[in-house]
């Protein structure tokens, strides 16, 4: 009799770590678009996969309604938690007047700074934010979508990340005008309004700290807005954000998302955008669980697709974590108390990144 029960108690124990390891392994978050053209089976087969390797959840980019239904509900099939990534205040298309105005007077939409769809949105605009609040409650009412997730949701770099400047071929040691957003009449009337300065008027504006308040504080606003009007609805709010966010989403950006009413947190700790290395991914992540310290932070990883190459890469966009690098940067940001990782992107992923994140899940 005793040996049974102490067999038995053997076996329960063993049946309980094998129930509670997978539990209390570190989450793993994965980045990823789809289109029209997705194979909805062969996302499956993805996902399948995915969550064999340590994935809890997928973040994945699209705002097609029907789309989202579909994979929304293949990912909890597939026992996945689902983040609807939606890119923000970088949408073309949209009424001219929505779009903000840099500091030469240029409209975002026919001058957009860096690339062609860097078409920046005015955050300060009521209509853009009846335009989010309608977009992201319809997305966060759909049956299997657990967050929506705002993505650009920022103005554009005003100061570009140290890694993309050969790429872009600048030195920006200071504001850069072209990229400096925004001077409408409606943000120069209400900043006049507030603080007596006409911002126009002024010969340096990245010299006066209450106008880079104003455009910090006109993004958290508009981040507030959706977020109310998304818990009303009983849905959560998610956010890609810049590193920081005092270090670096601050002053590049204008997010100070330590402000923002949301769920959760996924900042870029895209270490070779800031020509550092993998360790540094854990320093960072210190910062932004002490900004933050009720809420889950998940250290997003951008993964070096080609990275036995990686020495002959100049771009940042396609360099990253190296297999052997993932380790430092898994462990740097559990051990600086992030509620897990993100991968951009679990595609990029090669045979040996998925061995190497297995032993640094262990
Ligand atoms: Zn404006």
């Amino acid at each position: 009799m005793k040996f049974g029960k102490s067999l038995m108690a053997v076996v329960a124990a063993l049946a309980l770590a094998a129930c509670s390891s997978p539990k209390e392994q570190f989450p793993v978050y994965g980045w990823e678009g789809i289109n029209e053209e997705t194979d909805m089976t062969t996302l499956q087969e993805t996902f399948r996969f995915w969550k064999s390797q340590g994935l809890v959840g997928v973040c994945i980019n699209c705002d097609k309604p029907d789309l989202v239904r579909e994979a929304s509900r293949i990912a909890h099939e597939e026992g996945l938690e689902y983040h609807a990534w939606i890119p923000c205040m970088v949408r073309g298309g949209l009424p001219h007047e929505w779009y903000a105005v840099n500091r030469l007077g240029q409209k975002a939409d026919e001058h957009p700074a860096y690339v062609p769809y860097y078409t920046a949105l005015d955050p300060h605009n009521p209509e853009v934010h009846r335009y989010f609040i309608d977009k992201m409650t319809e997305i966060a009412a759909l049956p299997d979508v657990d967050y929506v997730q705002l993505d650009y949701i920022r103005y554009p770099d005003v100061i570009l990340s140290r890694g993309l400047w050969d790429k872009y071929g600048l030195v920006m040691d200071e504001e850069y005008a072209p990229a400096d957003y925004c001077y409408c009449d409606d943000c120069v009337a209400e900043f006049k309004a507030l603080t007596g300065i006409d911002i126009r008027e002024v010969e340096d504006p990245s010299k006066v700290k209450e106008w880079a308040q104003f455009r910090c504080d006109a993004v958290t606003a508009l981040v507030n807005d959706i977020a109310k009007a998304v818990h009303e609805k009983g849905g959560k709010v998610s956010a890609d954000v810049f590193p920081g966010p005092a270090s670096y989403a601050e002053w590049m950006v204008r997010q100070q998302w330590d402000k923002w009413d949301i769920d959760m947190v996924f900042p870029m700790n895209y270490n070779d955008f800031y020509l550092e290395d993998a360790f540094w991914v854990g320093k960072i992540t210190a910062e932004e669980v002490a900004s933050v310290p009720a809420m889950p932070v998940i250290s997003g990883l951008f993964i070096c697709p080609d990275w036995q190459n990686k020495e002959k890469v100049i771009d940042p966009e396609n360099s990253g974590l190296l297999p052997s690098e993932i380790a430092a940067a898994v462990k740097g940001a559990r051990d600086a108390g992030a509620a897990g990782v993100c991968l951009f992107t679990p595609s990029r992923m090669a045979p040996e990144h998925w061995d190497a994140l297995r032993e640094a899940l262990k």
